[in-house]
């Protein structure tokens, strides 16, 4: 100690000076010190929560900020790349923004367009009543869609697509005005051409003299041309409803519907399908008919799928006229008006043909005017013509339904008889050879003497199928007749051989 090596007085004690060898226990201190530091211990946790909760937080904005940042960038390639046009403006519609499509379809750049009205674009062609319905609609707070004629700043005239709605803020009132706009001149120009070409086709075929019309596999009318009425005295649309059962006559129908048949059957098995052509009869609104030439054919898409068929219906009234009236020529001798000989030598084989096999007679009767020369010689040519149409209009008039007159050469006249027998044919040969006797011509000097016809008749054969012998008798029976004295009938039964 500092005592013992003399450092301090002896009596010097240092108890109680430096610490307490029994001091009394005071925790207080320790208690109050141990409560500090828990209590900071708190709060710099809290502190320290607080932060991490304010990090998340920030974290969570930032990542959000980030995102949307993503998509406002995303947006903005969009309208920047958009192949549609946006244009933006205040609600003076001063262009505040224009995208880079804008500037390529109507050739203003941004710089351009920015600061003006859209009424640079104004073509003076849009319909007013458009911009009317805009101002509605966008005044109400609603967006419009239509279309406006546009002129770009080369001045072409474009065509555009455009939807327009005003931007409101967060009060739910107008800041600015979008527009959103599609040039479609492209699809406007295929659009016209197309409604030319229809046009031009629906021209063609409502004046076409012909009635055009277009029919399905069922056979209805998918499309008949307004010529129909100055055909059939049916309107297009009374037509429209038509079957061909009612758009023909009954076996015109029969063949149009075979037609039909062949077509169907054709585009079952995939086949091309064969044209139609025929003449055909129709019934008209006023009970009679006429007669037609139609041709049909198949209609098919671009894509070569069939698409029903087109047809021309001509009215061949005309041509069937003159067809009829080129074969009354050629069957008809000028003169008389009876059949020729051409006619004959076509139709009796035909007749007996047909009476054989319905077991019928047929008989044939050779007619010559006596002493037609001397006729002739004394009256002179003409009075003999006047005697000749004289004779054949008596005979026409003496004839029944099937009976068929000829001249057959000069003044030599043939009846073909069918379903006659011998003595029926005689009996009526008889009667007309003394009508004949009886006729009375008129001439310049009055009226020309009578005439005497010689007749000779025969009758077909059983099995006999041979024209010229069944004539040949008649001939000779004729010839018999000339000999016994004229002015009478011989039949080849009672003829001298
Ligand atoms: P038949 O028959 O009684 O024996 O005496 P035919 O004088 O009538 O003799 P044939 O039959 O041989 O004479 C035919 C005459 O008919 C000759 C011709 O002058 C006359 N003839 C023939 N064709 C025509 C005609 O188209 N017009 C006129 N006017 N006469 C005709
Ligand atoms: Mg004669
Ligand atoms: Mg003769």
């Amino acid at each position: 100690t500092y005592a013992g090596i003399d450092l301090l007085p002896q009596h010097f004690s240092l108890d109680g000076f430096l610490y307490d060898p029994n001091p009394s226990p005071d925790l207080i201190w320790i208690y109050r010190g141990l409560t500090l530091a828990l209590l900071l211990m708190g709060m710099i946790g809290g502190i320290a929560f607080y932060i991490y909760r304010i990090n998340g937080r920030l974290g969570y904005a930032l990542q959000q900020s980030r995102q949307a940042e993503i998509e406002l960038r995303k947006l903005s390639i969009a309208i920047d790349q958009s192949p549609v046009s946006v244009v933006i403006t205040d609600l003076d519609t001063v262009i505040q923004y224009v995208n880079p499509r804008f500037t390529q379809v109507t050739g203003y750049t941004a710089a351009e367009a920015i600061g003006r009205k859209p009424h640079i674009l104004n073509s003076g062609l849009t319909p007013k009543t458009v911009f009317k319905e805009m101002w509605i609609a966008l005044n109400q707070g609603a967006f419009w869609t239509g279309e406006f004629i546009n002129r770009r700043k080369n001045g072409d005239v474009y065509y555009e697509e455009a939807c327009i709605s005003p931007v409101t803020n967060a009060d739910g009132r107008a800041t600015h005005y979008v527009a959103v706009k599609l040039d479609i001149t492209q699809r406007k120009q295929v659009e016209e051409a197309l409604r030319i070409s229809e046009e031009r086709h629906r021209l063609l075929a409502d004046n076409a003299t012909d009635v055009i019309w277009t029919m399905n596999l069922e056979g209805r009318f998918t499309y008949i041309s307004p010529s129909v009425a100055k055909l059939r005295g049916y309107s297009a649309a009374e037509v429209m409803q038509q079957s061909i059962d009612q758009a023909l006559t009954p076996e015109s129908a029969e063949t149009a519907l075979k037609g039909l048949g062949d077509l169907i059957k054709a585009v079952q098995t995939g086949q091309p399908l064969p044209d139609f052509r025929g003449e055909l009869e129709q019934p008209c609104k006023d009970g009679s008919t006429v007669w037609t030439e139609a041709t049909v054919t198949a209609m098919y898409n671009a894509a070569g799928e069939f698409k029903g068929l087109l047809g021309i219906t001509r009215d061949i009234t005309e041509r069937r006229q003159m067809q009829e009236a080129l074969r009354e020529q050629a069957i008809r001798d000028p003169l008389t008006g009876l059949f020729n000989r051409g006619y004959l030598d076509e139709t009796l084989p035909r007749e007996l043909h047909r009476c054989r096999r319905n077991g019928e007679p047929l008989a044939v009767a050779m007619l010559d005017l006596d002493h037609f020369k001397r006729f002739n010689d004394n009256h002179g040519h003409r009075a003999g013509d006047s005697v000749l149409r004289a004779v054949s209009d008596l005979l026409n008039r003496s004839l029944r339904g099937g009976d068929i007159a000829c001249r057959y050469g000069g003044e030599e006249l043939t009846v073909v008889m069918p379903n006659s027998s011998l003595t029926a044919a005689g009996v009526r040969l008889e009667k007309l050879r003394q009508a004949v006797t009886e006729l009375q011509v008129p001439c310049e000097e009055g009226e020309l003497p009578a005439i005497t016809v010689s007749i000779g008749v025969a009758s077909a054969k059983l099995a006999e199928t041979e024209a010229a012998a069944l004539l040949n008798r008649a001939d000779a029976a004729l010839y018999q007749a000339k000999a016994r004295g004229r002015n009478c009938i011989v039949n080849s039964e009672e003829a001298d051989p």
